[in-house]
């Protein structure tokens, strides 16, 4: 997995991170940040946290934001009829 690149549309969670840096992957490329849980710097960074006794999980935000927001959404409203209907957070000034 040290060759690993992981693409995602959102900032991986606390948990995500530290299963990745488990699994050695090297990096991860995402879109949109995880305010609620984001594990790389949102919330807390766990993916160079030094207390962990295993290599850095090397973590950009380098995607479209907008775009990775959309392709979530219609993801959850394809796979989920109960889903609420999306709406765009105001972002903070
Ligand atoms: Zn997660």
């Amino acid at each position: 997995m040290a060759d690993t690149t992981v693409l995602i549309t959102l900032e991986p969670c606390l948990m995500c991170v530290r299963a990745l840096r488990h699994l050695r992957v090297r990096q991860v490329l995402f879109g949109a940040r995880n305010e609620r849980f984001g594990g790389t710097d949102s919330v807390y960074n766990v993916s160079a946290n030094e207390l962990i006794d295993e290599p850095v999980l090397h973590c950009h935000q380098l995607l479209d934001a907008d775009k990775a927001v959309d392709l979530l959404q219609r993801f959850y409203q394809q796979t989920n009829d109960s889903a609420p209907k999306p709406h765009r957070k105001r972002l903070k000034t």
